[in-house]
């Protein structure tokens, strides 16, 4: 009787001991994450700008302990501890790796929906072209593995209040705003411009975009400073681009070209390169 009692008490305390194992095993792994891009950067906090800690190689079990602005907070080789950026863990490759790997960005279409934007000569809207443009800058972007979102990715209205907000609310590094001009007589004005409200980090934005844009085959009207709402109610830093005049003749064979927009595309990531 007693050795039977002493038995089932063995078995209860091994069943116990395997559940709390199993409990703990998945405890580990479930807040567990290996790098699978051969490079990972390590951080003093959630976000680029924040000091290099070191990196990890692929294959490095990392565990997780806190999270913050899509910024993971790990535990790396059982002692090293950072802040490495979420969408990069979830990555297996990443075409050219740059420091834009680590950043989020915030490309902002101009216009779209019942806002019609700006007219073409022939009766096309600003909003189907701004759309276009963002779109072959995130593509590009998510190529060199930056975290990519837009405000719009539809043919949808879209308040200006909520543009700079949705940028606040991801945590943005850099908001881009795309729009196309227009002058009050048409084929009257031609060119480029990159506006920017504040001073600081927007106007160096600016100017880094724009001393790229300068490769694009229309004028450059340079850097200047813009009072729109979407760069001026930003806490992040913000620029709006006009890349040429949609109701000049020569400027819109270009914008509406596959071959520009995938210019600007290039020039906006070199110059978001050159800012980091
Ligand atoms: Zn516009």
């Amino acid at each position: 009787m007693t050795n039977l009692i002493k038995k089932r008490g063995l078995i209860i305390a091994i069943i116990v001991t395997l559940f709390t194992l199993l409990i703990l095993l998945n405890v580990y792994f479930s807040n567990s994450v290996t790098v699978k891009i051969s490079q990972l950067n390590v951080r003093s906090g959630p976000g680029v700008n924040y000091s290099l800690k070191g990196t990890v190689k692929r294959g490095t079990h990392l565990q997780v302990t806190a999270k913050k602005n899509n910024w993971l907070k790990v535990v790396a080789n059982h002692k090293q501890t950072g802040w490495v950026a979420s969408w990069l863990v979830d990555k297996t490759t990443i075409g050219h790796h740059s420091k834009l790997a680590e950043t989020t960005i915030v490309l902002d279409p101009g216009h779209g929906g019942d806002d019609t934007g700006a007219l073409s000569n022939t009766q096309k809207y600003e909003k189907k072209y701004t759309l276009q443009i963002a779109k072959r800058v995130a593509q590009q972007l998510r190529s060199q593995g930056a975290r990519v979102i837009l405000t719009r990715s539809t043919d949808k209205t879209t308040s200006l209040v909520s543009r700079p907000a949705l940028a606040e609310k991801v945590h943005a590094d850099a908001f881009i705003s795309f729009h196309l001009d227009s002058s009050d007589v048409a084929n009257s004005a031609s060119g480029v411009t990159s506006y920017y409200y504040h001073d600081g980090a927007s106007k160096r934005l600016a100017t880094n975009i724009n001393n790229q844009l300068r490769s694009l085959p229309l004028p450059n009207r340079g850097v200047q400073f813009g009072d729109f709402l979407v760069i001026r109610n930003n806490t992040v830093p913000a620029v709006l681009l006009e890349t040429g005049y949609i109701n000049s003749n020569s400027n819109f064979k270009r914008i509406k070209s596959i071959k520009y927009q995938n210019q600007i595309a290039q020039d906006v990531v070199t110059g978001l390169n050159n800012y980091f």
